[in-house]
């Protein structure tokens, strides 16, 4: 008697390597590797630059499952059901997938576990995303942390991840149903690509999405860029950070594989940083664990404010300067540097992210959620935790968020983080000629220094939007409203 398939249900965990899932259901039998494209009204739509990084990343997971003897089979719709439909049409033995952590995705992985288990499927389940699930770091009273540095102390305590698991060397292929091939579609038939306009090619120069992608990636971080990153990570002028968040976000890469790729580099020898370099690199590691901890225990993160204290805020909407942030022609260099970069290549730096989140909520008096839904659509690693807490974190309505009164200004924070222009030279090309001196201030810039530039203000590059000592008074005076509440 031949054994029942095994299927592996591929979420947001595209890769071989370190997949427990797959390593699990590789004992049992022959494999179907299915992914399906969501289409419940209950999840979240990807935005558009994270589509086009799903279409690729499928692409290179698929030819790298055909690599290995095995086969990725595509479907589009309600995994509710159609996941119970293909375990009952190719008399599947066993399901096995990865754990997520948004609300509605938990609700239905419960509901799925409940109906295949009652249909005599066994169902397996399992940690590849996270160095510690949400549920295992707790406080001292077993509640939920509000703030990152006692969290991250309780999960360091918890000692090294465990070792990441290898790649299978072959994988098998189930034979499918005729029904359920006919349904089987192609990478290009889900359409996630822009074609008209085709904006995507600032993306594909940017990117190698897939498992080689982000394997690469780690090894050019650890071999040069991680020297210095502890100071050097505030400096988007300079190559200084990982570019690991979209193969994070899309789990092309485990916390556990960069976790001991790194201890390991730095252990023999191999890698420039130092201790210090790496230790920072993990608590950022960490912050994106914390924003996974914030997500379980507040399934409307994106939503709803986490202080409810904000609920009371009245918000401007304004749409002119919603347009102008949007399209970086705010006037502030540092922040159209940064909103230009995230429109070009999918990602910004985060100091930038921080800057120009902070000006749109404070400077300009915007909801985050405004913000939020913006970043949503434009980042290639548009992530269900990490957005909306670094978000609430900026607006101050977060968790172990940054006090209300604490307002980026463009300018000195321009000038400190990105001192000689570089970066905002990089993305704001009118302003290539401008002095060092006025280049996060245009405005002040005499006369004469602006003609040698070629520069007419309003013309070639925006004046300010918004005074910053207006909005900056503006945004205190409102926050200040919700603190006497
Ligand atoms: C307003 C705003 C929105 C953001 N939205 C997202 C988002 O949608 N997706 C996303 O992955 N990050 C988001 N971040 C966090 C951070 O900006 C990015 O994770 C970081 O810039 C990614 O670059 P990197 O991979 O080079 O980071 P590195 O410095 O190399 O850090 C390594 C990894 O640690 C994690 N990490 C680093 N910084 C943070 C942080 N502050 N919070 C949580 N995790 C962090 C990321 O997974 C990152 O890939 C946001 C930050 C702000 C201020």
């Amino acid at each position: 008697m031949t054994a029942r398939p095994a299927l592996l249900w591929f979420r947001d965990d595209l890769r071989l390597s370190d997949n427990p899932a797959l390593r699990a259901a590789i004992e049992h039998g022959p494999l179907i590797c299915l992914y399906i494209f969501d289409m419940s009204a209950d999840r979240r739509p990807l935005g558009a630059a994270a589509s086009w990084w799903l279409s690729r990343s499928l692409t290179a997971l698929s030819e790298a499952i055909s690599a290995k003897g095995g086969e990725l089979l595509i479907l589009r719709g309600d995994p509710a059901e159609l996941l119970p439909r293909i375990a009952h049409e190719a008399d599947v033995g066993r399901v096995a997938w990865n754990r997520r952590y948004e609300g509605a995705a938990i609700e239905l992985d419960k509901a799925l576990k409940t109906m295949l288990s009652e249909a005599g499927v066994a169902v397996e389940s399992f940690n590849a995303n996270l160095l510690n699930e949400p549920w295992q770091i707790a406080t001292k009273a077993d509640g939920p942390f509000k703030v990152f540095t006692p969290y991250w102390r309780a999960a360091r305590e918890r000692g090294e991840p465990s070792a990441p698991l290898p790649a299978p060397r072959k994988l098998s292929k189930a034979s499918l149903p005729a029904a359920l091939r006919k349904q089987a579609l192609t990478v290009a038939d889900l359409a996630l690509e822009p074609t008209a306009p085709d904006w995507a090619s600032g993306l594909r120069e940017a990117w190698t999405p897939g498992e080689d992608g982000a394997q690469e990636r780690l090894g050019a971080f650890l071999d040069e860029t991680i020297a210095g990153y502890r100071e050097g990570r505030d400096r988007p002028d300079k190559l200084s950070t990982s570019r690991l968040s979209p193969h994070l976000r899309f789990g092309e890469i485990s916390p556990r594989q960069i976790w001991h790729a790194t201890q390991a580099a730095l252990e023999t020898g191999k890698m420039l940083g130092s201790a210090g370099d790496a230790e920072k690199f993990f608590s950022e590691i960490g912050w994106r664990e914390f924003s996974y901890h914030l997500l379980f225990h507040n399934p409307d993160l994106a939503t709803a404010n986490f202080n409810r204290r904000f609920d009371a805020m009245s918000w401007e909407k304004d749409e002119i300067a919603l347009a102008a942030w949007q399209k970086g022609r705010t006037g502030y260099p540092i922040v159209d540097a940064g909103m230009r970069q995230l429109w070009q290549t999918g990602w910004m730096h985060n100091r930038v992210r921080m800057i120009a989140a902070s000006f749109l909520i404070k400077h300009l008096l915007t909801d985050w959620r405004v913000g939020e839904a913006w970043f949503w659509d434009t980042l290639v690693d548009a992530d269900p935790a990490n957005n909306p807490a670094s978000w609430q974190w900026v607006a101050g309505s977060g968790a172990d968020a940054a006090p209300y009164f604490r307002i980026f200004n463009p300018v000195t924070h321009g000038e400190k983080f990105d001192p000689k222009g570089v970066y905002v030279r990089r993305f704001v090309p009118e302003l290539v000629g401008l002095d060092d001196k006025f280049i996060h201030r245009p405005w002040d810039a005499p006369a004469s220094a602006l003609k040698q530039a070629g520069i007419v203000l309003d013309r070639d590059y925006p004046k300010p939007i918004i005074a910053l000592d207006f909005g900056r008074r503006r945004a205190l005076d409102a926050f200040a409203t919700l603190r006497s509440e």
